[in-house]
């Protein structure tokens, strides 16, 4: 897998992030990344918890394998923004 493109965008409908399957609320900004896998293009949204800790971890995931559908949330050490809080603030923590 290669990521072709980031972009931040204000998601316009309810996005379920890719890494910790948590479902956004639309006006949230989220990291829409495009990626190409053989021949195949991928476009997946994420969060910015999630984006910060692939920032960190990249270089220990291997993504030649692809990456799975809310595959963050089986490492250990992640820990998901969870759903303690309200859709608002999650709104308001993202990117902003
Ligand atoms: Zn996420």
């Amino acid at each position: 897998m290669q990521v072709i493109t980031e972009t931040k965008v204000k998601i316009r409908k309810p996005r379920h992030c890719w890494g910790c399957k948590t479902e956004y609320p639309q006006g949230t900004l989220m990291n829409r990344v495009a990626s190409v896998d053989g021949a195949t293009i991928n476009s997946a949204y994420w969060c910015k918890t999630c984006d910060d800790y692939l920032a960190k971890h990249r270089h220990e995931i291997d993504f030649d394998n692809g990456f799975d559908y809310g595959d963050l949330l089986n490492f250990d050490d992640y820990i998901p923004f969870n759903g303690n809080k309200s859709k608002q603030e999650l709104k308001n923590e993202h990117y902003n």
